[in-house]
């Protein structure tokens, strides 16, 4: 399956959409699925909590937990089929699309898994979407990860959004960065972004409230189209 850039789409709106997937585009987190099955949930709860201590990084959590699912690729998306994928991802996908606005993902999950449900909601083209998370052989014995980049989170979000506002910088072209997440791991892209939608109700919309961070709850992706629709009226009428 061919990936287009997204970032490399011509965009006149300046708008760019990048959206965490487990937890924000799936209802639910495909990775803890698997390994809750496969490690055993107090196992990756005291990693989690290891984690947030500071005793060990999110990098090391994923080398040891993704290492323990035991799984060939047709079990695991056996386990994985009934997840969920909010309702108003796939329309929110086609508006972006239709209007040259580039939707990137950013995963520390892994690249295989998202583009599997991506393709069962969406089909074969991705024009206009882009995938950044990390890579895995889907060995029986173990998965192994390949990280996306060398931070300790194995993908450090942010860094991705800097790098498309950059780019257009050098072009001179506009930007302003959506950003979608529902979790911890979704902060470092959440100070990044211009405006910050927080899944209504999970870690990061508590942390966001508690912080006093700008943020807009969202219960499915139409908060994001209305967002969107209204930012591109702003445009039309300057
Ligand atoms: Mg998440």
């Amino acid at each position: 399956m061919v990936l287009e850039p997204a970032s490399t789409a011509v965009n006149k709106h300046g708008i760019h959409v990048f959206s965490d997937f487990d937890g924000t585009i799936t209802l639910a987190d495909t990775g803890v699925i698997l390994i809750d099955h496969c490690v055993g949930r107090e196992r990756r709860r005291q990693m989690d909590l290891d984690v947030l201590n500071g005793k060990t990084s999110f990098r090391e959590l994923c080398v040891q937990l993704w290492g323990g699912v035991n799984l060939d690729w047709d079990q695991a998306i056996q386990m994985l089929e009934d997840v969920q994928v909010d309702p108003h991802f796939g329309k929110c996908l086609e508006r972006c699309r239709a209007h040259d606005i580039p939707f990137t993902v950013l995963s520390c999950g892994l690249r295989a898994l998202i583009e599997w449900y991506l393709k069962r909601e969406i089909g074969s083209d991705f024009h206009g979407i882009e995938v950044l998370a990390n890579e895995a052989d889907y060995n029986p014995a173990g998965w192994t990860c390949t990280f996306h980049d060398a931070s300790p989170h194995g993908h450090d979000k942010a860094v991705s959004i800097r790098r498309a506002r950059e780019a257009a910088k050098a072009n001179s072209q506009p930007f302003l960065a959506i950003f979608l997440g529902d979790g911890i791991s979704d902060l470092s892209a959440a100070m990044e972004a211009d405006i910050l939608f927080a899944r209504r109700g999970r870690d990061l919309e508590t942390y966001c409230t508690r912080e006093g961070i700008d943020h807009i709850a969202f219960d499915t992706f139409d908060t994001a189209i209305a967002e969107i629709e209204k930012l591109q009226q702003q445009q039309q009428q300057q």
